[in-house]
């Protein structure tokens, strides 16, 4: 008897038949412990009462058939092709098997192993074929564990043979068993899950197939379950033994900016506000998620959190991924400042700013990047006084990059702050930001465009709440997409002469080039060349990462100004860049951006009362680009296709950038096994409610330390 924390420290090769070499490629992989290699449950499974006998296959159908090698060969009839036949028999056969150009399997397929073929019957010269079926190698030496009416197939992993694999796995359970259980009995009876034991016996050896899926959904659950009490911890931590602010709820600032507005707020602005309100006036610090599309109004919502923070005399900090953004967002805080009469008055001319309605001293409000240095109150500041205007509580709000607020900046009193992170996130910066407001935690406003599904959001996210402002500002029109072939490319053109034409501009997205920005940027620029003679009456401008942010930044104004008629760019103008004119968008190879890319990508056409149109140039070659532009053509609801992009890519590539639990999903498919994500979140969620520190659970403890390990190492501290 072992518990799976325990199996967590026994290395592998401890196993017997992974000592040595074996054990060595399985650790390579990633599979080092017992643990790991219990969860490396069968890729697949063969019934053998669901197996044909090879003398009765019904030609032109997909079967799998079970056999013993009797002969292989292989011929070279011509240079490039290589041909292995193989003859399997199960007693009733022979049946003949062929692969073309897959030379290994002479090597793989060695006179006396047990095989299983999986694919379609043929007939040849009046006998029964395969072409190119699936092979799994059920035992180089036709032994034990293969008397049980279902085969699990294990993937080899390195050099280890599916056949040693499910040797080493039974020895393993047989080393480790009975698993006792750590999830507390009236959970399991909740949800009508098995016993831990029964589960890792039947997922890897089920005497009956209809066993497999109870086991895998028990073990699923067990994963989830160990991660959704890891954050549950983690978030109750950031709740009570954090020194948050309980923000006054007076907000006289918050009430008058949204009385000042030109419109009214939408029902989801006022919602989120609502519950961002609630956050702030707990004592407890925020840390919330505010997601809403491209345009949906989330920056009147920031405005009124740091209205809030300042009204009870607390500085706020805006933070965005990149200096354009920070420049972007300085100019649409001190907008909406002036719009709603709280723009300070200026001070070197001593004299009230146009604005100002004089009632009161304003905002006073900086944007420091490494290139620049502005303030909405004094025409001349220089680095220096703004670094110690935001040290002595003179400045309320700072919009800066992360990277300079967090290095470079004290504030003598930092209350809320918005972090912009756009579709990039990192929780290194909220847990660096803790240490800004002196001895306080600030109120944490984390704002993104990307829709994320809440699969990633009860997961990656997991400890954060979540806000989503799903409803746009009225009077938005809708985008149409188009897909076009390189060789229709003509057909884009006219759609941006026409737009021109009518006033309006364009944006023309260049093809993703993987290898470096450089060679990117030189892309961009011989796009640009060769556009230059297809529009030669129109202004055409470029934009790429190469520029220097100053001409960035020349170039942004340029085209906002309306000198430029059509920007070709790479992605850097995915970010945040908002150009109510510009109602054209053609992607060139559209195809070979991610899905959320793109849908960011069009995000910015539509802005404005015009419409727009985005035009997809691609002729997709893979399977996944094809996905990606149906989806694109299908829905325009962010949402739907985050959740595509997550079907298409998998969540590998999701989670692979980030150190998280959820990196390390080993059994768990976030999309399939959404309902068991639920139970195990609700789960989760209750037990560290009723039992915080897990006293009573000394089991479930101490296997999130070892099957989370240093992830959760936070957990542990205290
Ligand atoms: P986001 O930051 O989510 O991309 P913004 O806050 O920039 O969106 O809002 C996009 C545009 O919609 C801005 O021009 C803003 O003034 C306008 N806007 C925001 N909220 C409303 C509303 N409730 N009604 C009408 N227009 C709005
Ligand atoms: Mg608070």
């Amino acid at each position: 008897m072992a518990e799976l924390a325990r199996l967590a420290t026994i290395s592998v090769e401890e196993i017997s038949g992974l000592k040595g070499r074996r054990g060595a490629a399985l650790k390579k992989a990633g599979i080092e412990t017992v643990a790991d290699l219990l969860m490396h449950v069968p890729r697949r499974y063969i019934d053998r009462s669901r197996v044909e006998p090879m003398a009765l296959l019904p030609v032109g159908s997909e079967v799998t058939v079970i056999g013993k090698v009797t002969a292989v060969s292989v011929r070279r009839p011509r240079r490039g092709l290589v041909i292995v036949e193989a003859t399997v028999d199960d007693g009733t056969g022979p049946l003949k098997a062929v692969w073309f150009n897959q030379g290994f399997r002479e090597r793989q397929l060695p006179v006396g192993t047990e095989i299983a073929l999986s694919g379609k019957v043929e007939r040849f010269r009046g006998r029964p074929q395969m072409k190119s079926p699936d092979v799994d190698v059920l035992s180089a030496d036709a032994e034990t564990l293969r008397t049980g009416r279902v085969v699990p197939i294990h993937s080899s992993v390195g050099e280890v043979t599916p056949g040693w694999m499910r040797r080493a796995v039974h020895n393993a359970l047989l080393r480790s068993r009975p698993i006792p259980d750590p999830v507390p009995a009236e959970i399991l009876e909740r949800h009508g899950l098995m016993a831990r034991d029964g589960a890792f016996a039947d997922i890897h050896f089920p005497e009956e197939v209809d066993r497999i899926d109870e086991a895998r959904r028990r073990l699923v659950f067990d994963e989830l379950f160990r991660l959704e009490v890891a954050l549950a911890i983690q978030k109750r931590r950031q709740m009570h033994e954090a020194k948050g602010v309980a923000h006054s709820d007076d907000g006289g600032l918050v009430g008058r900016f949204v009385a000042g507005l030109p419109y009214e707020l939408t029902g989801a602005q006022v919602r989120v506000l609502e519950e961002i309100r609630a956050d702030m006036l707990a004592v407890y610090p925020m840390h919330r998620l505010l997601q809403g599309e491209v345009g949906s109004g989330k920056t009147v919502v920031a405005v009124a959190t740091l209205l809030r923070g300042i009204s009870g005399g607390f500085q706020g900090a805006v933070m965005a991924p990149t200096e354009v953004l920070a420049g972007q967002h300085f100019l649409a805080v001190s907008a909406l400042l002036e719009m709603a009469g709280m723009a300070p008055a200026a001070e070197s001319l001593g004299m009230d700013s146009l604005f100002s309605t004089g009632s009161g001293p304003g905002v006073r409000m900086a944007l420091l990047t490494s290139s620049q240095v502005l303030t909405n109150f004094a025409a001349e500041a220089s680095r220096d006084e703004v670094m110690s205007w935001i040290g002595d509580g003179k400045l309320d709000l700072v919009v800066g990059t992360h990277a300079l607020i967090q290095e470079g900046v004290h504030f003598s009193r930092l209350g809320v702050a918005v972090v912009d992170e756009q579709h990039r996130f990192g929780v290194s910066q909220r847990v660096t930001l803790k240490e800004k407001g002196g001895d306080i935690d600030p109120d944490l406003l984390i704002m993104t465009a990307t829709p994320i599904p809440r699969t990633l959001s009860m997961t990656l996210y997991g400890d954060l709440d979540v806000s989503v402002i799903d409803e746009l500002p009225p009077g938005r029109t809708l985008v149409e997409t188009l897909w076009l072939g390189r060789t229709e490319e003509g057909e884009a053109w006219a759609v941006v002469k026409e737009q021109v034409g009518a006033g309006r501009q364009a944006f023309v997205v260049c093809p993703l080039v993987e290898e470096s920005a450089k060679i990117e940027a030189a892309s961009a620029t011989a796009e640009y060349e060769r556009l230059q003679s297809v529009f030669p009456d129109l202004e055409v401008g470029l934009i790429h990462g190469q520029l220097h942010s100053r001409d960035k930044e020349s170039v942004m104004s340029a085209f906002r100004a309306g000198a430029i008629d059509v920007l070709v760019a790479t992605t850097v103008i995915e970010v945040g860049i908002d150009v109510p004119n510009a109602t054209v968008m053609v992607i060139e190879d559209a195809d070979r951006f991610g899905l959320s890319q793109l849908h960011q990508l069009r995000g910015r056409v539509g802005r404005g009362e015009h419409g727009g149109t985005c035009v997809l140039l691609a002729e997709p070659t893979t399977p996944e680009g094809e996905a990606r532009i149906a989806a694109m053509l299908a829905t325009t609801d962010g949402f739907r296709l985050a959740e595509e992009d997550l079907r298409i890519r998998g969540q590998g590539t999701v989670f692979g950038t980030r150190q998280s639990g959820v990196a390390d999903l080993k059994l768990a498919d976030l999309l399939r096994d959404f309902e068991t994500l639920v139970d195990a979140r609700r789960e989760g969620f209750a037990l560290v409610d009723r039992d915080p520190e897990l006293a009573g659970q000394p089991q479930l403890r101490a296997e999130i330390r070892a099957l989370l390990g240093d992830e959760v190492e936070w957990l542990f501290v205290s």
